[in-house]
């Protein structure tokens, strides 16, 4: 019976998304093992974040009060220790910006074996068996390790974790060694496009090269703001530098998993589907018939855009 640590992610004071889906991958690892699941909340308002995270198949929280914002530094160590305290199979940790900034250093300290970017997991208490997408999602591999292992999980891969838990919630006294903190974050600037990140939004409108021009750009931010929604778009638009790059979907760019998801002027390529596929409900706008976004497409509209579009946006003003 071994136990697994999970390790959840969170910026600018918020949770990310992530924070809950890697309970349900770190309970589906405990079940086969037999063991329980912990969580680690590091940094930031841990006593508000563990309340929120204290959800079904949680069976103990421990949090470590120092600092606001992820650190590298502070997050090696604090694992680490949890590692040693709690002696854990498996250590999973969200493949975000954050975990893949710490979880390879996680691995080499311990001196673990480590998979990154999950999208399945099984074990059967010896071997963990994880499934990594290559290609843009084309074939799948299978990796095999032995023993204690670290993993990083894709976002959006396991559904949320839901319904209130009664986990244990206690402080884990961390001992930092402030000498070895190589470096701290002192501020946020964001690259363009303001404070939108398009991975928490519910509903997207996503533009591609079928748009043709910068010039008709607006035509997709006013049937967003008609929606209320957030504007996204594939990598070309962002490549020309018609959009910043946060609002890039797909491998290069950002998970997304909205309620709606708008794809206009969009082919549907695979690196882009990586990025949206997890999305509910699927609209296309596309002229060609046969454009793989078609296929995967819950309502596809076979138009032009130029007419689609500002229709759309009248109705819905
Ligand atoms: P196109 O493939 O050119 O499609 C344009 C579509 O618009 C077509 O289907 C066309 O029928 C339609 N269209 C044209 N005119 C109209 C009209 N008037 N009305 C309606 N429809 C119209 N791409 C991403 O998006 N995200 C990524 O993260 C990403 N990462 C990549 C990583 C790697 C390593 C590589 C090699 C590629 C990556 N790509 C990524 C690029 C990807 O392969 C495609 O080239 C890209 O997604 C195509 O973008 P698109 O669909 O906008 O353009």
């Amino acid at each position: 019976m071994t136990d697994v640590l999970a390790v959840t992610d969170h910026r600018r004071g918020e949770l990310r998304d992530v924070s809950y889906e890697i309970i349900t991958a770190g309970r589906e690892l405990a079940d086969e093992t037999g063991g329980d699941l912990h969580l680690a909340v590091i940094s930031g308002t841990v006593d508000e974040f563990a309340d929120g995270l204290n959800r079904e198949g949680v069976d103990a929280i421990h949090t470590v009060d120092h600092g606001e914002e992820f650190n590298h530094d502070i997050y090696t160590q604090t694992i680490t220790q949890l590692y040693d305290e709690l002696a854990p199979q498996y250590v999973v940790t969200p493949n975000s910006v954050n975990g893949l900034d710490y979880a390879p250093a996680v691995a080499n300290e311990l001196d673990l074996p480590i998979v990154t970017d999950a999208v399945g997991l099984e074990t059967d208490g010896e071997t963990l068996i994880a499934t990594r997408e290559m290609y843009g999602g084309k074939v799948e591999t299978t990796n095999e390790l032995e023993g204690d292992a670290v993993v990083t999980i894709r976002s959006a891969e396991w559904p949320k974790a839901e319904g209130t838990g009664d986990a244990s919630i206690e402080a884990f006294d961390a001992d930092i060694d402030e000498d070895a903190i190589g470096s701290t974050v002192t501020g946020f600037e964001e690259v363009g496009g303001g404070d939108v990140d398009i991975s928490e939004a519910d509903v997207l409108v996503s533009v591609g090269r079928g748009i043709e021009e910068e010039d008709n750009i607006p035509l997709i931010e006013e049937l967003a703001e008609a929606l209320d929604a957030t504007v996204s778009s594939s990598r070309p638009i962002v490549d020309n530098g018609w959009l910043p790059k946060n609002r890039q979907v797909g491998q290069s760019g950002k998970v997304v998993t909205p309620d709606v998801y708008i794809a206009i002027g969009i082919s549907g390529a695979v690196q882009h589907v990586a990025g949206m596929k997890g999305s509910d409900t699927i609209v296309a706008i596309n002229t060609d018939p046969n454009a793989p976004i078609m296929d995967i497409a819950d309502y596809a509209i076979h138009d032009d855009l130029f007419d689609v579009v500002p229709a759309l946006t009248e109705q819905f003003q």
